[in-house]
């Protein structure tokens, strides 16, 4: 484990029974409390990916932005929003993705990303797959290219790498469980 993910594994917080019971709810606000923390979070994403000539950098609501944003600012990179449903004025396109229960939608602004655009996806958990595989297909639904997707952490007993439908999308992340 690289020092890095061992500073995360003992800031994080398993929060259990939430939202709902038999979940292990991983806190990452004790995380955001180390803003030095934050900041090698962000170095380290930040270096990981200055060779890929990514274009945009697309984060998940809600917890996404707060990696997503300042990775963007030091990157010099434009930011964009992916939204749950009903959140984004202007016209979006959406994408639906199951949860334990029925389904979830996200959504980005049309304008968002553009045809050929390399865009890297920022989110602070990978858990099942669902919502990168939606975020990716937005982003695909647009002619940009999903150039990789990028967390704080990874649940991988939950598969979801073997869940994403793009099979050429990288995937990193920095502590996996
Ligand atoms: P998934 O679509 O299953 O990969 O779930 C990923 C999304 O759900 C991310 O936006 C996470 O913030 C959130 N999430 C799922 N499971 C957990 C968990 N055990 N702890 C914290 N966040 C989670």
């Amino acid at each position: 484990m690289t020092a890095i993910a061992d500073k995360i594994s003992k800031t994080i917080r398993d929060v259990y029974d939430f939202p709902v019971k038999g979940i292990i709810f991983k806190d990452i606000t004790p995380v955001l409390k180390d803003i030095a923390l934050v900041n090698s979070i962000i170095d380290l994403f930040a270096s990981k990916f200055e060779s890929y000539k990514i274009d945009k950098i697309a984060a998940i609501e809600s917890r996404g932005f707060l990696f997503g944003m300042p990775l963007a600012i030091k990157m010099g990179v434009p930011f964009v929003p992916i939204r749950k449903k009903g959140k984004l004025p202007a016209e979006t396109v959406s994408a639906a993705y199951a949860l334990e229960y029925g389904l979830a939608v996200i959504e980005m602004h049309k304008d968002a990303v553009s045809k050929g655009e390399r865009v890297l996806v920022i989110d602070d958990l990978l858990a099942t797959g669902g919502t990168v595989n939606a975020a990716a297909e937005l982003i695909e639904k647009l002619g940009a290219d999903c150039a990789a997707a990028a967390f704080v952490t990874e649940l991988s007993f939950l598969n979801g790498r073997t869940n994403i439908n793009n099979k050429n999308l990288e995937i990193f992340s920095i502590l996996t469980y």
